[in-house]
């Protein structure tokens, strides 16, 4: 088993520093959506030469944070679970709230208390693990407005679950420190087909449905914001309705998978044919996420929910290596905290 014993063994060098990924990409804007493809390193090395410094853009309304960026539920040490921030005019809207997410919220300076609405695009536990999580420590923290949250059924008994399963802390808070009572604050809409999602003066989010079997629904999201738009796909294999949703969009986040370390990963597992035909029926390889953005026509591609995700780190090249014949446009290798 030796990917797994690597797995407990994380090479630092390889990962990005928090300083590199959220100084730099903040300070640099647009310009640094032109130098992300070709990795961090490139971008830390722009960045201690202080190379923009003197052509630094407006800074954008609208602010993509990758806040974890593994794939699948096992807790990973070089990636985080599945989560995204959108950030329009200081309120963040949250798709996915992987295990860790408050965590990652705080790692990248975001105020738990600037949540403005959750969307979980389907109910597995990578992607929802801290669904009631987020909005509890949020709440013990400084959150004191109603929350929106939008997700597939059973959304609502969730919520309800949840808050008795924490009825406890709840009500020791509410007497104690003076909060006010959580279940107020947090309304659930369940989301069961495609279309408009929500809108508010600053965002309008646009439900797809994809292909995530056996999970149903499971959804992808479109974020039109002021400045531009910005595409998550969630968990699917290629999707003509996310082609659809992501037409002409700036930005999509979209996940990957990468066949050739797979098949090594489970060639140890018992059940490998079993587990590599479920993962080809619900996920989209690296070919496949590239012609779903040429078929979109979206401009950048952010690699995220990688699969595999964990140790043996697979390289940036790697990955960019394998789509790059199949999309013309920029590449993005994802890495948690990483803004666009
Ligand atoms: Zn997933
Ligand atoms: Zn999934």
């Amino acid at each position: 088993m030796q990917a797994r014993r690597k797995d407990t063994m994380p090479d630092d060098s390889l990962l990005p520093t928090r300083r590199t990924i959220l100084g730099g990409t903040a300070a640099l804007g647009t310009a640094a959506l032109g130098t992300a493809a070709l990795g961090t390193a490139t971008l830390a090395t722009l960045l201690s030469a202080g190379g923009t410094a003197a052509q630094t853009p407006a800074p954008r309304r609208s602010r993509l944070i990758l806040l974890g960026t593994a794939g699948g539920p096992t807790p990973k040490p070089n990636r985080a679970a599945p989560a995204q921030a959108i950030v329009v005019d200081g309120h963040t809207y949250l798709i996915d709230a992987g295990n860790g997410t408050g965590r990652q919220m705080v790692l990248a300076k975001l105020k738990l208390g600037s949540l403005d609405s959750m969307f979980l695009t389907h109910q597995h536990s990578d992607h929802n693990a801290d669904y009631g999580n987020v909005l509890l420590l949020a709440w013990a923290t400084d959150l004191a407005h109603r929350v929106n949250t939008y997700g597939p059924p059973p959304l609502v008994r969730m919520t309800r679950q949840f808050l008795d399963l924490n009825e406890s802390d709840i009500k020791t808070r509410m007497a104690d420190e003076g909060r006010p009572p959580l279940a107020d604050l947090i309304v659930p809409h369940e989301i069961t087909g495609p279309g408009e999602v929500m809108r508010d003066e600053r965002v309008t989010v646009t439900a797809a449905v994809v292909q995530h079997p056996p999970v149903e629904p499971a959804f992808a999201f479109r974020f039109d914001c002021p400045d531009r738009s910005i595409v998550i796909s969630g968990d699917t294999r290629y999707s003509p309705n996310l082609i659809a949703l992501a037409k002409g969009a700036d930005v999509l986040v979209h996940e990957v998978m990468y066949l050739p370390e797979l098949d090594k990963l489970i060639a140890t597992e018992p059940n490998a044919k079993t587990l590599r035909e479920h993962l080809i029926a619900s996920h989209t390889t690296t070919e496949e996420v590239g012609r779903v953005a040429t078929e979109a026509g979206v401009k950048t591609l952010v690699l995220s929910h990688f699969v595999p995700g964990g140790y043996p780190f697979i390289k940036d090249e790697v990955w960019l290596d394998a789509v790059r014949p199949h999309f013309k446009g920029e590449i993005v290798v994802g890495r948690d905290l990483m803004e666009l």
